[in-house]
């Protein structure tokens, strides 16, 4: 027997949601963002089921880009962070790997490297992150030089990464397109600027490629609901299943610290599910969990391998019943609210002690 504790991947509702990034910009293409182990998801599984589909992979490093090449996969994979050393730059170009180049000193790297086969480059703009980035009369002087370079294949895309996307009612994004529009007039280089909030609102920021990231996985960069982001499945259920269950007086508590207190005579189920598979210990009392087509709230301390819910107004509860932490009936922005974080970072630090368990793979 194994332990309940599960994270079920739905690979068709990942092609689902890269489609649906696709048809959402439909003159660009592109890329599928599967740095971080695909956000959790499991990132040769990810790739393998997107390879098909996209252009290219996007990465935050060669490391992660490195995994993928060990895995099979052969589309070329862009490192997002662009290259770190020499030796980096080799590899991107023996590996087929997109270098992006955010400062003089990766340019510098590259302008000095023996390759075999030119590389594929993306030029970095900084449009108002602030994080990483060319700007400036500098974006043009790069472009010009990287466009010279033997070691550059001819193809140039020049890219910026907005700050806001999700705020619908912000200037900033605007404010960032501006500046990305005056920074590359003239220079006539494919773009890309958009993530998925703005492949959802940003129509004018669709550019010749999209970086999809979180909406490849079902979920929405919007903390309120918004159209873009009906059609999204969630590819991710976690869940587990009731191990024990208790009847408790008024009065009595539950769990470390004993941050919860039975009102009435209440039902208590202990789930085997905790902060050591990923489900936050900062999640706080009342957090819903789905059990038997119900919502219950989270009555408790969260534990390394277990929780604890209130199933008192629930029928029919029995060991072994399955438990939804998040997926189809609870939305991850829903927890992630709740815990004080995003969607983003519940399911990237998912860790290995949760199996993935993959379905739909074709
Ligand atoms: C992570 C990342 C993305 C994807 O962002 P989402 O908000 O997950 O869609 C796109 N571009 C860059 C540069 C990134 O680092």
């Amino acid at each position: 027997m194994s332990r309940p504790a599960q994270a079920i991947v739905d690979l068709a509702a990942i092609r689902h949601n890269y489609q649906l990034a696709q048809q959402l910009a439909p003159r660009a293409q592109a890329l599928a963002v599967v740095k971080a182990n695909a956000y959790g998801h499991g990132s040769v599984a990810v790739a393998k089921t997107l390879e098909p589909l996209a252009p290219a992979l996007a990465v935050a490093c060669a490391e992660e880009a490195l995994q993928l090449r060990q895995a099979g996969i052969t589309k070329p994979i862009a490192l997002l962070e662009g290259a770190f050393s020499s030796a980096e730059v080799r590899l991107a170009s023996e590996q087929d790997f997109w270098l992006v180049v955010a400062s003089p000193e990766q340019l510098a790297l590259i302008a000095a490297a023996e390759l075999a086969h030119p590389v594929t480059v993306w030029l970095k703009v900084d449009s108002g992150m602030h994080r990483l980035g060319l700007t400036g009369a500098a974006v043009r002087d790069a472009y010009q030089r990287l466009k010279s370079l033997p070691q550059v294949c001819s193809k140039v895309v020049i890219a910026t990464h907005f700050a806001a996307a999700d705020e619908l009612d912000s200037v900033y994004t605007q404010h960032q397109l501006d500046n990305f529009a005056t920074m590359t007039a003239g220079l006539n280089a494919p773009v890309s600027l958009a993530n998925s909030a703005a492949i959802m609102a940003w129509p004018a920021a669709h550019g010749d490629y999209t970086r999809p990231g979180i909406m490849l996985y079902g979920a929405s960069p919007f903390l309120h609901p918004h159209p873009g982001g009906a059609g999204l499945q969630p590819a991710m259920t976690l869940q587990s299943a009731v191990i024990a269950l208790r009847t408790i007086d008024v009065g009595e508590t539950v769990g470390y610290g004993r941050s919860w207190t039975a009102q009435r005579r209440s039902t208590i189920a202990t789930v085997a599910i905790g902060y050591g598979d990923g489900y936050p210990r900062q999640t706080p009392n009342g957090t819903p969990v789905w059990i038997n087509g119900q919502r219950a709230p989270l009555a408790g301390h969260v534990s390394m391998d277990m929780i604890t819910v209130d199933v008192t107004d629930l029928d029919g509860v029995q060991l072994g019943d399955r438990v939804e932490l998040w997926g189809a009936h609870i939305s991850l922005n829903e927890v992630a609210q709740r815990v004080g974080t995003i969607s983003y970072e519940l399911v990237t630090r998912m860790p290995a002690r949760i199996p993935r368990v993959y379905v739909n793979a074709e």
